[in-house]
């Protein structure tokens, strides 16, 4: 990862003017290949996925070339209401998705076990085809055959995931868990099968009725069912948009991420901590109480399930469920105001992972979703041109003081406000914490850094700060978070 983004650093150096000619050409090229047809690694794909895209190398060059709008990915996500027969539909495509899924997954292991053989998509498809032949599972018929195709090449996803070190060792998925399925949408027939706004056909399923929240500005050409813990039906796609990068505003904000307010700016912000999870921890725990018991009870009796029992299990499921959406819908509106104020956002680079391993202050830290809030920043940051800098984790924001520069020696965490030695000036813990944020991450520059670079209308080189492997927003992932230490002991 770093390797390419350094790879990628020296590119937008010789292509930052005054020394772009030596590269000119690529440089239109890039333009090219980003302006007319992005392919999938130039997009970011956002919402619940919460994976960053690797970004494409070209769309940072492409920036600094001064252009001010780019082609992303956006994730859609609705509320589907559909009837018996299409249910009836859902749960066949879902049930046969899922068989294929736990099949395939079983053939594959064991086959690597005992013959050290690798399949992927291509060979597990000709298998399926087998199956759908064998009297016993004939009824796979009954599925959309895109479905089943899908869930396989998920499944290589997965493993590829598994294999680069992304994700732990694919799973097999329960009956009771949340499902979905993915659709291809046939790109020959898209008129007649999506209108944004108005219309979501789908194939053996037919025309959904969604809750349109928000008018798609695209044509998807996937669309995810899915059926969450509580018996919802949404549905997902993403869809290619241009989007224009918002105006600068001249500013550069240093945010300090914390537990008793999520988000303290340096300009005296502070966002408070709504502490979601906390809210509704007593019901929480009531209702999975209730279900431990009547699954003891399940158990005892012999019995596979029992209304109770289901009931139970959704009643909880909905109290997860809010808790989820109370916390994103915060996020979003946080981290959008977070973009809309500042050419330059500063942050500290914490080691949220390291951090969640002290089980004191993993829930609250869980809860507070820290290494959301930083992910959905970057991503609209990288959408409407704004520049993400990170203060080192080592760097003392507590400690020193963001008018003088002095530096205390010890700064319990209990002192929530302090009064400097050396020049007498007042603090807030975390309102100077955000300033010196903004100090270190714009490489120690007195009085801040003028946020020049991240339009580079003028093709301004940005300070050495700025150009160090920690201002990678796009292509920072959680995993070179957990890095990113061993990088400072290497530079
Ligand atoms: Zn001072």
């Amino acid at each position: 990862m770093n390797l390419v983004w350094c790879a990628a650093l020296k590119e937008t150096r010789k292509l930052t003017p005054p020394a772009c000619n030596i590269d000119r050409k690529r440089a239109s090229q890039c333009r090219t290949i980003c302006g007319m047809k992005p392919d999938a690694s130039n997009g970011i794909r956002t919402v619940d996925s919460v994976r960053l895209a690797v970004t494409c190398i070209f769309s940072k060059v492409w920036r600094i070339g001064g252009m001010e709008s780019q082609s992303i990915l956006r994730s859609y996500k609705f509320r589907i209401y559909p009837n018996a027969a299409q249910r009836h539909q859902l749960a066949v495509d879902m049930g046969c998705a899922r068989f294929v899924w736990n099949r395939a997954l079983a053939f594959r292991s064991e086959s690597y076990k005992l013959r050290g053989e690798r399949h992927n998509q291509v060979s597990l498809s000709k298998l399926v085809t087998q199956w759908k032949q064998v009297e016993e599972m004939v009824w796979l018929r009954e599925a959309n055959s895109t479905v089943l195709t899908q869930a396989l090449i998920d499944q290589d996803k997965a493993f590829a995931n598994f294999f680069a070190k992304r994700a732990k060792y694919p799973r097999f998925k329960k009956r009771h868990d949340g499902q979905s399925v993915r659709y291809q949408l046939d790109q020959r027939q898209i008129a007649r099968n999506f209108i944004a706004g108005k219309l979501l056909r789908l194939p053996k399923i037919g025309t959904l009725k969604v809750r349109w929240s928000r008018v798609p500005s695209g044509i998807p050409k996937m669309a995810t069912v899915a059926k969450d813990a509580c018996g919802r039906f949404f549905v997902s796609f993403t869809c290619e948009e241009t989007v224009e990068a918002w105006p600068a505003t001249h500013q550069v904000i240093g945010v300090d991420v914390g537990i008793k307010d999520i988000a303290v700016t340096s300009d005296g912000d502070k966002s408070g901590n709504p502490k979601h999870l906390a809210a509704k921890l007593r019901r929480l725990k009531r209702y999975q109480r209730r279900v431990s018991r009547k699954e003891l009870a399940r158990k005892k009796a012999g019995r596979k399930t029992s209304n109770r029992h289901r009931r139970a299990r959704i009643q909880l499921a909905k109290v997860h469920a809010r808790v989820a959406h109370a916390r994103n819908d915060f996020l979003q509106k946080l981290t959008t105001d977070l973009v809309r104020r500042a050419d330059v956002i500063c942050f500290e680079d914490l080691h949220v992972r390291g951090m969640l391993r002290n089980r004191k202050i993993a829930r609250v830290l869980g809860d507070a979703a820290v290494s959301r809030l930083i992910t959905l920043t970057q991503y609209k940051a990288h959408w409407y041109g704004r520049q993400i800098l990170y203060a080192g984790r080592w760097d003392p924001t507590s400690k020193r003081c963001s008018d003088c520069g002095y530096i205390h020696s010890e700064m319990p965490l209990s002192i929530r406000a302090w009064t400097c030695p050396e020049c007498g000036v007042s603090h807030d813990r975390d309102i100077n914490a955000a300033r010196n944020i903004v100090f270190y991450a714009t490489g120690g520059k007195p009085g801040g850094w003028a946020p020049a670079a991240p339009h580079a209308r003028g093709g301004v080189n940005p300070p050495e700060a700025a150009t160090s492997p920690k201002d990678s927003c796009e292509t920072r992932t959680e995993a070179s978070h957990a890095t990113s230490r061993m990088d400072r002991v290497e530079a």
